[in-house]
């Protein structure tokens, strides 16, 4: 199969056209459902968006499942340079792609700009790389007069399912090492965020033959679980909620599906005695309430040891309050709303619930914001007890909790006292100790010193309920692939 750009600088969409789905290389209106688009941030109606009608999605997964005969069998280099174009048009339409993220999340231009658009090419640019260098078993005669190899194959039609979060990275992180892998795909945006991807459709058209990527849009029980359904899908694979992870795996059971679950979190944060208590709060200011909490890496459960307990909560609780939102000036917010009513109304329900704990201090926030959008002010509680509901499940938010303790030891084990396993960090200045909290620590990652940093290279994925199966890394490519072992009987031995 020839794979290559066809055009040098892709154009995007006119905004009319924002709201084609992509189907076998086609941009098609949908035929389904018309759903609303709102703007968060001032809770308007943006445009509104004809959903992938059952028909529309029977056409996308049967134009991957014929595309994958094609894509499975082009060589690395050849999906590389694929990827590479992808990346190259997210660049050139930078600014466009920002701004439609940041109307449909709400989120700040120039933080979408800055954070979103460049780490969403760079994830494209990874797994061009990481697609051509993959190692592996080494061929031999473990049998004798036989020879074994191993090869990776990709899976089929992989169904993926994104979160409202982060529209295009999420997208990214989906898309990227399926593809990169030789795998076909039907993609579903939220329901709530479709914006932006289908603004990049036209351009992935230009870049990928037909059917190797379908773009669908629609709600979970519509569409996803069509998708999840279909008997030609092999994989789904999943960025959101527990419960939507597990409705999944039942529906995935009856025709054994592989899946990849990335669910939510609920990251625990000890902060030891001797921590650098400057570098701490202004870590959890950033990383606590970046994207208004809605992060399942957030660093959102505090444990403070008694020494630094009463300065930490001091200085955190200014510093929060000092988070600027739903200001009239783009640059002078640093974080947006939340991305409905709905969110909003649930994380003011997980605050009232907690305030009402006679044991709970409101440190700062604990209230909507009055103005239009779906604000929420960033919130410090304090004086929460490891069997608090708001310290046990995810409020996706920008709420954080702070534990006191004495022991580190019992910090640990609160820590691992979770159903949620993606990420968490430990702040001191004892190495030693660093290492070994982080040695037992049962979360996907474990920053020091640090929270929520990304690196393309390194796996990002849960333990326990926040899910399995890795995103980032070249542990993502192994999730997209099979192992297969080819062994070849030899004749007579030559002497
Ligand atoms: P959600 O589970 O409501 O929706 C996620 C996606 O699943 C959407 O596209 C939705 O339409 C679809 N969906 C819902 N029900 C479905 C069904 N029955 N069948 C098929 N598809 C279905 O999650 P959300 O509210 O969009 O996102 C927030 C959640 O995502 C949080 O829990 C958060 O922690 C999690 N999250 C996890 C990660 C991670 O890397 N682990 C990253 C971002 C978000």
């Amino acid at each position: 199969m020839q794979v290559e750009t066809k055009r040098r600088n892709p154009k995007m969409s006119e905004p009319t056209l924002y709201s084609t789905l992509l189907i076998d290389g086609q941009l098609v209106a949908g035929e389904g459902l018309v759903e609303a688009i709102i703007n968060p941030a001032s809770g308007e109606v943006l445009t509104a968006i004809a959903e992938a009608s059952l028909e529309q999605v029977e056409a996308a997964v049967q134009a991957a499942h014929r595309a994958f005969v094609g894509w499975s069998r082009t060589t690395p280099a050849q999906r590389a340079t694929a990827l590479l174009a992808i990346a190259d048009a997210i660049e050139q339409n930078a600014e466009q792609l920002a701004r439609l993220e940041s109307l449909n999340c709400g989120k700040p231009l120039h933080l979408a700009r800055q954070d979103d658009i460049p780490a969403t090419a760079d994830v494209f640019r990874f797994f061009a790389g990481a697609v051509r260098c993959q190692q592996g078993q080494l061929a031999g005669e473990y049998v004798p007069g036989h020879t074994s190899m191993v090869r990776r194959d990709p899976v089929g039609v992989v169904a993926s399912i994104a979160p409202w979060n982060y529209p295009l990275m999420m997208a990214a992180w989906k898309i990227a090492p399926a593809l990169a892998a030789g795998n076909t795909l039907v993609f579903k945006p939220s329901e709530h965020t479709p914006l932006s991807i289908l603004a990049l459709a036209p351009a992935l058209a230009q870049i990928l033959p037909p059917g190797v990527l379908n773009i669908v849009c629609g709600g979970g029980e519509g569409v996803g679980s069509q998708l999840v359904g279909h008997p030609r899908v092999r994989m789904v694979s999943l960025t959101g909620d527990i419960v939507t992870g597990q409705k999944i795996l039942q529906s995935a059971a009856r025709t054994l599906k592989r899946t990849h679950l990335e669910l939510g979190g609920k990251a625990p944060v000890i902060v030891c005695n001797d921590a650098d208590i400057e570098a701490v709060v202004e870590g959890i200011r950033t990383h606590g309430y970046y994207n208004a909490g809605q992060d399942c890496t957030a660093a959102c459960r505090i444990y403070a040891q008694a020494g630094i307990h009463d300065r930490l909560v001091r200085e955190l609780g200014d510093a929060v309050a000092s988070i600027s939102f739903a200001r009239k000036k783009d640059s002078d917010n640093e974080i947006g709303p939340l991305i409905s009513a709905r969110q909003r109304d649930r994380v003011a329900s997980f605050v009232e619930r907690a305030l009402g704990q006679p044991h709970i201090e409101r440190v700062t926030g604990a209230a909507a914001h009055s103005g239009a959008g779906f604000y929420y002010q960033p919130t410090l509680l304090a004086g929460c007890k490891q069997s608090d509901e708001i310290v046990q499940r995810e409020v996706f938010g920008p709420v954080v909790t702070v534990t006191r303790f004495d022991q580190l030891s019992q910090a640990v084990d609160w820590a691992n006292d979770s159903e949620y396993g993606l990420a968490s960090s430990v702040w001191t200045q004892n190495l030693d100790k660093a290492m070994q909290v982080a040695g037992r620590l049962q979360y996907g990652c474990t920053w020091i010193n640090t929270h929520f940093m990304l690196a393309s290279e390194m796996p990002h994925g849960g333990l326990k309920r926040s899910g399995y199966g890795k995103d980032l890394s070249s542990d993502s490519l192994q999730d997209y692939s099979v192992v297969r072992h080819i062994m070849a009987r030899h004749g007579q031995q030559l002497d």
